[in-house]
């Protein structure tokens, strides 16, 4: 029940109102007995700086930042993580006291699901990631913060790339859309996939990597979460390969907002049957 002392968090963005995480936290908080509640707030491009002073004005205790505010609250934030530093981009907003904090959970989120969900460390792993937009950089600091042994990136510009790669350290480096097949693990960083539900018809479907370039022993991970089961996770379990769907990150990276902002365990099981539960109301197959 909501109550006057309920305490108040939500996610900013835009489009903002197919967003999972409301259902991720409000299952979260019921699920660990606190009295907190969590909105999705449409907040238009330009306009982040006016929803922190909100943030501020009306006491919300965390924020989830998401397309297209993710390196504009940046210059709002009173504190930084140095992950959020160094990537330019936060995904958490903390409140700690009358200052406000920014982390950028997504790449922790990515090893968590990794370790937790399937008992893979990336402690001397080769890795490729296609894609290196925000969270192609985030996945890249991460896998080389965990100890890969090397991070490919392949990208269609070669801008973003290169940057994507400097993230990786002396692990990281730019390389070419045949590589997929030379290294341990592949993660997609791009949109291809996103709402493009499998067809059965045999009709072409949007891949971001060959995956006949891929052979046992590989792991695939789909950062696109919605299906599921995208186009790339469904062909590489047909050739046999170890795919691995976009909402473990999705669920970790929550977690780690919910322990930012309440110190409390994070009731992981909760929120993934709830981001569950959600895609099958909405039709969408998991
Ligand atoms: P960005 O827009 O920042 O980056 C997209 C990247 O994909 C760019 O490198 C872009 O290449 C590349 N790309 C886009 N379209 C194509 C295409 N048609 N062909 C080849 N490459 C393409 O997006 P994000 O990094 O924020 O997100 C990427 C995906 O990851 C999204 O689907 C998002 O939903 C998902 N995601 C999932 C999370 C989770 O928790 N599971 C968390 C965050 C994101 P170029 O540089 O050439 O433009």
């Amino acid at each position: 029940m909501i109550t006057g002392s309920t305490r108040a968090a939500g996610v900013i963005g835009t489009p903002i109102r197919h967003s999972l995480s409301p259902s991720i936290f409000n299952a979260a908080f019921v699920a660990a007995g606190l009295d907190w509640a969590y909105l999705a707030f449409e907040v238009p491009e330009g306009a982040a700086g006016l929803a922190l002073g909100g943030m501020r004005a009306l006491g919300l205790e965390g924020l989830s930042v998401t397309m297209p505010h993710k390196a504009a609250v940046l210059e709002g934030l009173d504190e930084l993580s140095t992950d959020a530093e160094a990537l330019g981009a936060a995904n958490c907003i903390s409140r700690r006291g009358g200052l406000l904090r920014g982390d950028n959970t997504d790449g922790p989120g990515f090893v968590d699901s990794l370790r937790i969900d399937e008992g893979i460390d990336p402690d001397g792993l080769r890795c490729a990631i296609v894609g290196a937009g925000g969270a192609g950089r985030a996945v890249a600091r991460a896998l080389a913060g965990a100890g890969a042994s090397e991070v490919v990136i392949v990208n269609r510009s070669p801008e973003p790339a290169a940057r994507a790669a400097a993230l990786a350290g002396g692990q990281g480096r730019v390389g070419t859309a045949e590589e997929v097949g030379d290294v341990d693990l592949v993660v997609n960083a791009t949109p291809l996939g996103m709402g493009v539900v499998v067809s059965t018809a045999g009709e072409p479907e949007p891949l971001p990597l060959d995956v006949q370039r891929l052979g046992s022993g590989q792991t695939v991970v789909d950062l696109v979460y919605h299906p599921a089961v995208t186009p790339l996770v469904s062909a590489a379990r047909a050739r046999g390969l170890h795919a691995v769907t976009g909402l473990g990150m999705l669920i970790h990276q929550a977690a780690h907002a919910f322990r930012l902002w309440t110190s409390e365990d994070a009731p992981l099981e909760a929120m993934s049957a709830a981001a569950v539960a959600e895609l099958a109301r909405r039709g969408v197959p998991a």
